[in-house]
C-alpha cells in the first residue's frame, strides 16, 4: 500500500493525492486545478500523473477549485468511478466547477485569438460547462461523523473541519493484508477556532498516517473579535464621513457570506448607518442560497441567531445584483454604498469594472479581506503601488487602501497544532505536510517536532511514501 503526493507538495494548490490499497484499488484525495493563466499552468493541470479510468473513488474534502477544479477533467478522460463527498460540498460543486468551466472556456477564447493572430492553431479548453455538468452525475454525498463502507477493504469517514460549508476531514480506515487496520487522514483544509457562521474543525478519530495542510503554518492571524469593528469603522469613515463608496473584493464563496453576516449583525445592533449594500456577484447570490439550505453546518450561535433573525444573510438595506445592467448602474451613482464583489484578488469579475471606475476617486475606499496571491491586481494595490494597469489603462491610485486579515478560513499555526491534540501524537507513525510553501512547511515542521510530533514529513511532489 502506498500514498503518492501528486499536487499541493511544497505548493498551495493542485491538492491531490493517489492511495492504492493492499487489493490495488486507486482512491484518489482531492483533484485540484493549478490556478493561473498560461501554457505553463496549463500543461501542469493536464498531466495529472495518474490514469483517470484507473480511479475507483475520488474523496472531495471540499469544493474550492484548487482541491476540486479537476473534476471535469477526469472525467472527460475517462474516470467512471465514483465521488464522495458531503451534501453541502457537493451542491457548491455544482455552481463552482460550471463557474470554472466559464473561465476556462472564455480565457481560451482570449487566448486562441492572440494565437490567431500569431497564425497558432486554436487550442481546446481543458473543460467546458457541459463537462462540469455531466460530472455531477459522479457525486455521492455522505453526511458528518458517519462511517460507509467503501467496499470490504475499505470504510470512509467525513468530520466537519469548519474550514467552508460542507469541508471535511476525511479518515480512511484501510484493511491490510494481515487484516490489521491502517487509518489515514486528510485534513483537506484546516478552518478557523472561531463563533462565526461554521463550526469549529471537530474532534477526528485517531489515525496512523495524517496528511495536514500548513497554509499558514508558520503565522498568527490578527485578533478575530475586531475584525466587526474595523469592518463598522470603514463603512462609517468611507460612507458617511467621505461620502464615498467602499469597495469589498471579496471571494465569492465563505468570504462574501461572513461580510454579509457580519453586516447584518450591525444592522440588527443599529449601528449599521442607512446606507445601501450591493452584492454584485451571481456566484455570490447562488452560494448565498445553498448556504440557507444547509444549516447543519452551522454552529450554535448561528442557529441561535436565526432564531431573531431567520435570514442571516438578508436585511433592509442589502441588494443582490443579477444582471450586467444592474451592475453597470452602479458605475453612475453618487450616492455612498458598499459594493461587494469577486473576485478577492481583484483579478477577474465585477469586482475589477467597480476598481477602474473608483480607484481615482479620493472618497473611494477598497477594503480587502482575504489573500491576494503576489502577481494579482490586488496584490500590487495593498503594496501601495501609486499608479496600476485595468484592462489596459493605467489608473492612478487615489482610493484609500485598508485590509482587514481576520477573515482568513485557513487555520494558523496555533490553530493547527489545536486540530491535531484531538491526537495520540506517540500514535501517529507519520505526519505529513502538504499544502503549503516550502519555507513555511519547513517551519511548521520545526514547530511541531518541538510540540513531541516526531515523524512529521513533507513530500516532494510525485514522492512515494510505502505504508
Ligand atoms: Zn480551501
Amino acid at each position: 500500500m502506498n500514498i503518492q503526493f501528486l499536487g499541493a507538495a511544497k505548493e498551495v494548490t493542485g491538492s491531490k493525492h493517489l492511495i492504492t490499497t493492499p487489493k490495488g484499488k486507486k482512491i484518489l484525495l482531492d483533484c485540484g486545478m493549478y490556478q493561473g493563466k498560461g501554457l505553463e499552468t496549463d500543461s501542469l493541470n493536464r498531466e495529472l500523473g495518474f490514469e483517470p479510468s484507473e480511479i475507483d473513488y475520488l474523496i472531495l474534502t471540499h469544493p474550492h477549485i484548487d482541491h476540486s477544479g479537476l473534476i471535469p477533467y477526469i472525467v472527460k478522460q475517462g474516470f467512471d468511478g465514483i465521488i464522495f463527498s458531503t451534501p453541502a460540498a457537493r451542491d457548491l460543486c455544482a455552481i463552482m466547477l460550471q463557474d470554472s468551466a466559464n473561465i476556462q472556456e472564455l480565457d481560451t477564447k482570449t487566448f486562441n485569438k492572440k494565437r490567431a493572430r500569431q497564425g497558432l492553431e486554436a487550442v481546446e479548453p481543458i473543460y467546458t460547462v457541459s463537462d462540469a455538468q455531466k460530472a455531477m452525475s459522479y457525486f455521492v454525498s455522505l453526511p458528518y461523523g458517519k462511517s460507509f463502507y467503501l467496499d470490504e477493504e475499505t470504510t470512509i469517514r467525513f468530520t466537519d473541519n469548519g474550514h467552508i460549508l460542507g469541508s471535511a476531514t476525511v479518515v480512511l480506515s484501510i484493511k491490510k493484508e494481515d487484516d490489521k487496520i491502517v487509518k489515514i487522514a486528510f485534513s483537506g483544509d484546516v478552518g478557523r477556532y472561531t463563533k462565526r457562521i461554521l463550526r469549529e474543525p471537530q474532534v477526528f478519530e485517531q489515525a496512523d498516517y495524517i496528511i495536514m495542510e500548513s497554509t499558514y503554518g508558520d503565522r498568527e492571524h490578527s485578533n478575530i473579535d475586531q475584525s466587526e469593528q474595523e469592518l463598522l469603522r470603514a463603512v462609517i469613515d468611507t460612507c458617511c464621513k467621505k461620502k464615498g463608496k467602499l469597495l469589498i473584493p471579496s471571494f465569492a464563496i465563505g468570504r462574501a457570506q461572513e461580510i454579509i453576516f457580519a453586516l447584518n449583525k450591525l444592522w440588527e445592533q443599529g449601528l449599521l448607518p442607512m446606507i445601501d449594500v450591493y452584492v454584485d456577484s451571481p456566484l455570490s447570490l447562488n452560494a448565498t442560497n445553498i448556504m440557507k439550505l444547509h444549516d447543519e453546518c452551522f454552529n450554535d450561535e448561528m442557529k441561535a441567531f436565526m432564531k431573531t433573525d431567520p435570514d442571516p444573510f438578508g436585511f433592509e438595506k442589502l441588494h443582490y445584483i443579477q444582471s450586467t445592467s444592474e451592475s453597470k448602474q452602479l458605475n453612475s451613482t453618487k450616492i455612498p454604498c458598499i459594493i461587494i464583489s469577486a473576485s478577492g484578488m481583484m483579478e477577474a469579475g465585477r469586482i475589477k469594472h467597480h476598481i477602474a471606475n473608483n480607484i481615482e476617486n479620493n472618497r473611494t475606499t477598497i477594503l480587502s479581506v482575504g489573500y491576494c496571491s503576489p502577481t494579482t491586481l490586488g496584490a500590487k494595490i495593498l503594496r501601495g503601488d501609486k499608479y496600476v494597469s485595468i484592462f489596459g489603462s493605467r489608473y492612478k491610485v487615489n482610493a484609500e487602501i485598508r485590509r482587514i486579515d481576520a477573515y482568513s478560513a485557513h487555520a494558523d499555526k496555533n490553530e493547527l497544532l489545536r486540530y491535531l491534540s484531538c491526537q495520540d501524537k506517540t500514535k501517529i507513525k507519520k505526519l505529513i505536510l502538504v499544502h503549503g510553501e516550502e519555507e513555511t512547511q519547513n517551519n511548521l515542521a520545526q514547530t511541531l517536532q518541538e510540540n513531541g510530533y516526531e515523524n512529521v514529513y513533507i513530500p516532494e511532489k510525485g514522492a512515494i511514501l510505502e505504508i
